[in-house]
């Protein structure tokens, strides 16, 4: 746990106690401040007092008094839809509003650096795709060569629960636009951006403030290096902001879609094969094609970004190429859980928006494709022009009937539940083909959660072999 410094003997209230809140309570003790705790929900208060916390409504005025700051959870809306009423009575009453990312970027460095032979580096990485992969393989990349690391944020432990550095150790924080958004202090020394998409827009008040959220992990702190993915606008945008100019070799580009052979420092990669561009110059390259971990061009994205932080952490092309090839890949993206009778099954079930899914339906050729789930703003449409590799849909989720009516041009069924979507894809798929689970959508009508549902597949396809006398 990473102790909260230069808050001893101050008031600081939490707000929201779930796993980040509770775990932001334990940081803030340990460095001496006097916590007080709300939470919406009765039993997480109760559960709060019993664990001797003191409860006391943020939602009123005078309990405002003598409080230095606010600390509130990634959950919990700060300004649209609308702000959480104890978010708006802080304001009222002057007080400061921060989050655990905040906090962490204040207190992970301590004097004790100072005797360490290498000092530690904070890798954060954003965008709306790509980020548990890019980081898990960040953190893979370094812990391999070697060196140590850790790995936090959205992904795994909470940024207060990292252990303090050890020397010459990289830690590498996953960052949603909900926490980037908040965060008082954002200073890592390397950021990355992977992409931009439609996602959240009810919490950003539109796609602006979605953009302007993730870009504030670049604009507050001013990292060392920053490497962006360029296969946007906003992305161009970005890292043409922060150059000075062509030859900047702080910002590295990433693209997946063009060979920007003319900038100061690019990773590319094009038809599965990775390039390494410096002033002109390819340094270094990859074939990416047969590493079955990452899979499809949306992961050689995430490829190409963990190159290029490696690169910048000091590591050499053998190092992060042995890296790439034993990364063994994260539950639910892009993840390959059965082969039997000449079919692949897949379980995507993280490709929660359009983008992902369109990703996942780019990287494998005939697909027996899983979707549905609750629908995100902006509708299908940009799912159609990547239609083309499906040879049929099995659509579940609540509002399935209306889901399918989206998908011009493909063969559709109406499964409504996962069993049912599996059994008949199990029954119609051709050797060659792949069963992917890609819903293009958020699982809560059916599920708690993204893992729940890929469980819910993974269980099914195996019910289904066996039923057929077929191994994983
Ligand atoms: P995040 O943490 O940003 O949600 P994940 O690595 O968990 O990203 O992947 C989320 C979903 O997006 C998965 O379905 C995954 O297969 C897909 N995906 C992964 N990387 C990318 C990328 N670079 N671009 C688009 N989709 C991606």
């Amino acid at each position: 746990m990473i102790p909260v410094r230069g808050v001893e003997g101050a008031r600081v209230a939490v707000l929201g106690l779930g796993r980040s809140g509770l775990a932001t309570v334990e940081a803030l003790a340990a460095g001496g401040a006097e916590v007080v705790v709300w939470d919406d929900g009765a039993p997480a208060r109760e559960a709060a007092e019993a664990r001797g916390l003191r409860v006391l409504d943020l939602t009123r005025e005078r309990s405002w008094e003598g409080v230095a700051l606010l600390v509130t959870s990634p959950g919990i809306p700060h300004l649209y839809p609308r702000p959480h009423p104890a978010i708006a009575a802080a304001w009222e009453a002057g007080v400061p509003v921060d989050n655990d990312v905040g906090l962490f970027f204040r207190s992970f460095a301590t004097e004790e650096w100072e005797g360490f032979a290498t000092r530690p580096r904070v890798v954060a990485v954003t965008g709306s795709n790509g980020k548990s992969t890019t980081s898990a393989l960040i953190h893979h990349i370094v812990a391999e060569s070697g060196r140590p690391a850790q790995l936090g944020g959205n992904i795994g432990r909470g940024v207060l629960s990292l252990e303090p550095a050890r020397d010459g150790e990289v830690a590498v924080l996953e960052l949603s636009s909900y926490q980037t958004d908040l965060a008082r202090a954002l200073t890592p020394d390397i950021a990355v951006f992977t992409n931009l998409s439609p996602d959240h827009l009810d919490r950003h008040g539109g796609m602006g403030g979605y953009f302007a959220a993730k870009r504030r992990l670049f604009a507050e702190g001013g990292p060392d290096r920053a490497v962006i993915g360029v296969d946007e606008d906003e992305g161009r945008h970005l890292a043409g902001q922060l150059a000075e100019g062509p030859g900047d070799d702080r910002v590295i580009r990433v693209s997946v879609a063009r060979r920007l052979e003319g900038a100061a420092w690019a990773v590319t990669a094009r038809r599965g094969f990775l390039s390494e561009w410096r002033h002109g110059r390819q340094v270094a390259s990859v074939d990416l094609r047969g590493i079955g971990g990452l899979p499809g061009e949306h992961n050689h994205q995430n490829a190409c970004c963990a190159w290029a932080v490696a690169r910048c952490l000091g590591l050499g092309p053998r190092a992060i190429e042995a890296g790439l090839r034993s990364y063994p890949g994260l539950p639910h993206r892009s993840q390959r859980i059965a082969e039997a009778g000449g079919v692949v099954f897949v379980n995507d079930s993280k490709a929660t928006n359009v983008d992902s899914a369109a990703r996942a339906l780019r990287a494998f050729d005939r697909i027996r494709w899983i979707c549905g789930g609750l629908e995100k703003e902006g509708g299908l449409g940009a799912l159609v022009p990547h239609l083309g590799s499906v040879a049929k849909a099995y659509v579940i989720g609540r509002e399935a009937a209306a889901f399918a009516r989206q998908l011009p041009g493909v063969e559709t069924e109406i499964c409504t539940t996962m069993a049912r979507a599996v059994e008949r894809a199990v029954a119609e798929a051709q050797p060659g083909e792949t069963v992917l689970l890609a819903p293009a959508a958020a699982s809560f009508d059916q599920y708690d959660n993204f893992e729940q549902r890929g469980e819910d597949f993974a269980a099914a396809v195996r019910r289904c072999l066996a039923a057929r006398g077929e191994g994983g």
